[in-house]
């Protein structure tokens, strides 16, 4: 489903060069809930937004669905996240002048879609999440696991087959991350999704189908299998 092949990424800073990843080559398969653990710094986050086509490799090559994307335009890994990729971010970004079912339509709405499908759909995954009662509301008027599940929510309108997922529990208390960490492993289940999340929750690891261990720009370990790299 998601392949990378010795992908690497650096970064300048003044005059110095950043590793932030190094000759990374892993297989992230179809279905499953993955998730990456390490340091801070490690890499995690870049690994995510490289595979979501928010950043490009410095060098390497990424596989999704078994096809190259070194020849992607911004435009191709934009129309990839508006078909197949749903993003979900620590701090949710949600728009705040906008109703929740108003955000979770906006993806519908950018890539064309308009009408009863729209209403239906916003209506379903809204469910989905448990926010039907709520989807009036606008961001400021919902706590931070319900905003997390409003941008969940949005990250399904489209009914991608990869979610990617940055810290989504970081904003919040454990009980409403518990709660997040359960919705979104019940996805590959209930709707064949590979969700890939990058984490500090022990809890989220726990659930995983495969933990992927990071260090210093690499991945040194995935359990329960063996050592990748
Ligand atoms: P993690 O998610 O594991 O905390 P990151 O992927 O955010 O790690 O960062 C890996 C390394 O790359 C860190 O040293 C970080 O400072 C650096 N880095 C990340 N993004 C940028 C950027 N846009 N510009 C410069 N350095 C960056």
């Amino acid at each position: 489903m998601v392949t990378l092949r010795q992908v690497s990424k650096t970064y300048r800073r003044g005059t110095g060069t950043i590793h932030a990843l190094r000759d990374v080559s892993i297989e992230i398969e179809r279905g499953g809930f993955s998730v990456f653990v390490g340091p801070s710094g490690c890499g995690k986050s870049t690994l995510l937004n490289l595979i979501g086509g928010l950043d490009l490799p410095t060098s390497g090559d990424i596989l999704l669905d078994g096809i190259s994307t070194r020849g992607f335009s911004s435009g191709d890994w934009t129309d990839c996240r508006r078909h197949k990729i749903g993003i979900v971010f620590q701090a949710f970004h949600l728009i705040p002048g906008l109703t929740a079912e108003e955000n979770v339509a906006l993806p519908l709405l950018l890539r064309g879609t308009r009408g009863a499908d729209v209403d239906a759909r916003v209506a379903d995954v809204l469910e989905t999440v448990g926010m039907t009662g709520r989807r009036r509301h606008r961001p400021a008027e919902l706590s931070g696991g319900e905003q997390q599940r409003v941008a969940i929510a949005r990250a399904l309108v489209h009914r991608p087959g990869l979610i990617l997922a940055d810290e989504p529990t970081g904003n919040l208390d454990s009980l409403q991350g518990t709660a997040i960490i359960g919705l979104l492993r019940m996805l590959p289940e209930r709707f064949g999704s590979t969700v890939i999340l990058v984490t500090h929750s022990q809890e989220a690891a726990r659930q995983a189908d495969v933990v992927w261990m990071m260090r210093d720009g690499r991945v040194v370990g995935k359990t329960p299998a063996v050592v990748t790299v």
